[in-house]
């Protein structure tokens, strides 16, 4: 290894992973010894409840490229993933998943793609092994739905596990939002771009950290972060109901002047009423999340607090790899 090689980061969130942490410690290393670059491996721990933090402090023995940074508690994925991005050091940074769904060993060919020259190398999942039938179905649902309003189209079947540059770094850790939905923001970011495929394995070991709920708040945030063309639907659908209802109004008069005074359907008043108060309330919580996500952008919090980092208590580690 000399010095003047660029510089790898992997960055890797860890929310109670203690037990895949040996396995994939040792599927990492064994990728990062053969590439011969200056490597650092960034574990974020997400609060973790486990002792994922202890097995990884204790690699840190045999194995000083480790670097932990803790968070304060669990602040969710995205915040651990931005956390990652915001401290690591490398020229290339590669973001992994903890439970080896991304297998390591996709690594060398990410960082060919890299070195010839791109900037973003996103893995597309050819298969999603281990997963229900009903999150592949909703996961589709959700994107085709997405890309329809979204400005910056997310691609499909793309989670997070993918090589970015330095300036694709650098560019993500400048947007100031705090909701930050990464998939939308890797997306807007763009950047010369290449897509490999892989078959995805299923978790090797614990539970998977989403629940549908979870996903839910996940696909409002994708939908909220990155367009405002809800709202619009929103008019038009306010629209299309006031005008239906003006000609019905206007219809009924006209009905009651020529025929004269007819006893009115009850049934079709109540449908009429309730369809039209239920596409009020929905309007108006849609606008709430507008307004919600409006408020704690104002806030101004941080997307995350550390609590500890591994490296400012030993800071004279010398690289072995
Ligand atoms: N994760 C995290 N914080 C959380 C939940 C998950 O840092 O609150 C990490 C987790 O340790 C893993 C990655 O995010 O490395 C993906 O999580 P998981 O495998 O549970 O999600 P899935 O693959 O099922 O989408
Ligand atoms: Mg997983």
């Amino acid at each position: 290894m000399t010095f003047t090689d660029p510089t790898l980061s992997i960055v890797v969130p860890v929310h109670n992973e203690a037990d895949v942490i040996p396995t994939l410690l040792k599927r990492l290393t064994l990728v990062c010894r053969k590439e011969k670059m200056a490597t650092e491996l960034l574990f974020v721990d997400d609060g973790s409840q486990d002792n994922s933090v202890a097995l990884l402090l204790q690699a840190r023995r045999w194995c000083p490229e480790i670097r932990v940074l803790q968070l304060s508690r669990n602040f969710g994925k995205e915040a651990a993933v931005t956390a990652g991005l915001s401290h690591a050091k490398g020229d290339a940074v590669i973001l992994i998943d903890a439970d080896l769904q991304d297998p390591p060993e996709l690594i060398p060919q990410m960082l060919a793609e890299w070195r010839k020259g791109a900037d973003v190398v996103l893995m597309k999942r050819r298969s999603r092994a281990g997963e229900s039938w009903f999150k592949k179905l909703t996961a589709s649902l959700f994107y085709r739905l997405i890309n329809r309003i979204s400005d910056a189209p997310i691609p499909v079947d793309i989670g997070d596990f993918r090589l970015m540059s330095r300036r694709t770094v650098d560019a993500l850790n400048q947007l100031p939002e705090r909701n930050r939905y990464l998939k939308g923001m890797f997306a807007w970011v763009g950047m010369p771009t290449v897509t490999l495929e892989f078959d995805r394995d299923p978790r090797m070991a614990g539970q998977t950290k989403w629940n549908y709920l979870k996903l839910l708040h996940l696909a409002m945030e994708g939908i909220t972060s990155f367009s405002t063309r809800p709202l619009r639907i929103a008019l038009v659908l306010g629209l299309l109901a006031a005008g239906a209802g003006g000609f019905f109004g206007l219809w009924e008069v006209l009905k009651t002047l020529v025929v004269g005074v007819s006893t009115p359907g009850y049934a079709s008043m109540i449908a009429i009423v309730t369809f039209l108060s239920g596409v009020q309330l929905l309007c108006v919580g849609l606008l709430g999340e507008y307004v919600g996500r409006i408020y704690m952008e104002t806030k101004q919090r941080p997307v995350f607090i550390l609590a500890e980092d591994s490296d400012e208590r030993i800071p004279d580690f010398q690289p072995t790899l």
